[in-house]
């Protein structure tokens, strides 16, 4: 096949794709049967996205959507407006789900009488946007074994055994959104995800896979309660299970988060807390070790200056294992400027969400006021040489990538002006951080074709970039005609 008329860079060119691959890139390549033309459109990289919960993601498409709410009572006012429309309610379990709270900036408290009043009596639970709470009614406290509870407001790993309860549905009907969600990230330029959902995703993936899932490439990724399920299965990080699934890394959550105060700091909060450090040090290097020795890769979720400090310790510790290649770290948001180094002197990756820089903007110069210069810092971390992976984290941000790159290029939203605008990076090194292959021979025909040219678009014009085409190993995952 022919893709024809495209513009790399300064070039027109087309572009010719056999056997998954680009095999020669030129000004007008001689004639094939089946050549399409895209009229000088710009052609990129596939994009990654590379943090998902991709579960939760299908899932919360079908969710009461509660991020508009700036209170609980509202939030409480739109699960008693939606109550009863069959599209916010999930059938085979009885449960109202709402999700994307952000109850800390709530001027009001959730508590279990503002939500019974709104719920009439059906289990009901809703999910905060970074899902580190839940806040249930009575009913469903009753049925989750937290009857009692003074305000129905979980946390932490309270809030994650509900979330896995919430995961109850028939993996027929959760198949069928993923897949809807899946063909949605392919009409935004997505060919790959890193799932970091709290599964058993190979078992998870090989399913949809045989049932036709093809939209997609996927990483996948185990967890504590599963490592000594992936280490005697024989996983090793980078191993293909097919054309489409990837062994990704084993990871370990070792604090909490922002908006529920529980990320691990160096420095106090208003009320004197530094957050939750949820696994001792010792105990997160044994279980790093472990992974490491058996070849699967650590990733290590870490949101606070201090937890980040933890995490680059561990790696620095396991740097001299044989079998160390490297390691990542998820969120990675506050830092202290002496760790900005370490990342690239130890080989860890920084996995960010620039989205969420936007997202947390109040929260953050509530609860972080007078550290915010070390929040989100893309600029300072690329000049101190660490690599940038971009995610969305998605439900918590929408997994659309341009979101993240329009939002690390501009730090800027919604008509407000930037935010530390010294940290923003340019649209070519958004764009690294959100791609793992280049436009070029040999590589693999995962392609992205827009109307824009994204090296050269305006933070609006990224964040709703027209998509033309999409193509996974050169075949089409979305055409616009
Ligand atoms: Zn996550």
């Amino acid at each position: 096949m022919i893709l024809s008329s495209l513009r790399l860079g300064d070039r027109l060119v087309d572009v010719r794709v056999d056997g998954g691959l680009i095999t020669e890139i030129g000004p007008a390549l001689g004639s094939d049967p089946d050549r399409r033309d895209f009229g000088g459109r710009w052609v990129s990289p596939g994009l990654w996205d590379h943090h998902v919960h991709f579960t939760q993601w299908a899932l919360t498409s079908q969710r009461i959507d509660l991020s508009l709410a700036a209170s609980a009572k509202e939030a409480a006012d739109i699960v008693a407006g939606a109550r009863g429309s069959t599209s916010t309610s999930e059938p085979s379990t009885g449960i109202i789900v709402g999700a994307n709270f952000r109850d800390a900036v709530w001027p009001d408290a959730p508590s279990v009488e503002l939500l019974d009043a709104a719920t009439h009596g059906i289990p009901t639970v809703l999910v905060s946007a970074d899902l580190h709470a839940v806040w249930l009614n009575t009913a469903a406290l009753q049925r989750y074994g937290h009857a009692g509870h003074p305000t129905g407001l979980l946390k932490e790993d309270d809030a994650f055994a509900i979330h896995r309860g919430l995961d109850a549905v028939s993996d027929e009907t959760v198949d069928s959104w993923a897949r809807a969600a899946a063909d949605a990230a392919a009409r935004r330029g997505v060919v790959g995800i890193v799932d970091l959902e709290m599964a058993w995703n190979l078992g998870v993936w090989q399913r949809r896979i045989a049932s036709g899932h093809d939209a997609l490439r996927v990483e996948f990724t185990v967890y504590t309660h599963d490592l000594d399920r992936a280490i005697s299965e024989g996983l090793r990080t980078g191993d293909a299970h097919g054309e489409l699934l990837t062994m990704g890394r084993y990871k370990v959550l070792t604090d909490g988060s922002l908006n529920t105060r529980t990320a691990y700091t160096w420095e106090p909060y208003a009320d004197g807390t530094h957050g939750v450090l949820t696994v001792p040090p010792e105990a997160l290097l044994a279980n790093l070790r472990r992974a490491v020795e058996a070849g699967i890769l650590p990733d290590v979720h870490a949101i606070g200056d201090h937890a980040n400090t933890v995490a680059l310790d561990a790696f620095q510790q396991l740097a001299s294992l044989p079998s160390y290649r490297g390691g990542r770290i998820e969120h990675a948001q506050l830092l202290v400027e002496s760790d900005y180094p370490r990342f690239a002197e130890l080989g860890v990756e920084v996995s960010v969400q620039p989205e969420h820089a936007m997202d947390d903007r109040e929260a953050s110069e509530r609860f972080w006021a007078g550290r915010t210069d070390r929040l989100y810092a893309f600029r300072d971390l690329l000049d101190a040489g660490a690599t940038l992976l971009f995610g969305s984290d998605a439900p918590v941000s929408p997994l659309d990538p341009w979101l993240g790159i329009a939002a690390a290029v501009s730090r800027e939203r919604d008509g407000r002006e930037p935010w530390h605008p010294e940290q923003r990076i340019t649209r070519a090194e958004a764009l690294a951080a959100s791609t793992r292959t280049t436009v070029a021979v040999g590589q693999p025909a995962d392609l992205v074709i827009t109307d824009l040219d994204p090296l050269a678009a305006s933070g609006d014009e990224l964040r709703g970039m027209p998509v033309a085409a999409t193509l996974l190993g050169g075949r089409f995952t979305f055409n616009v005609d």
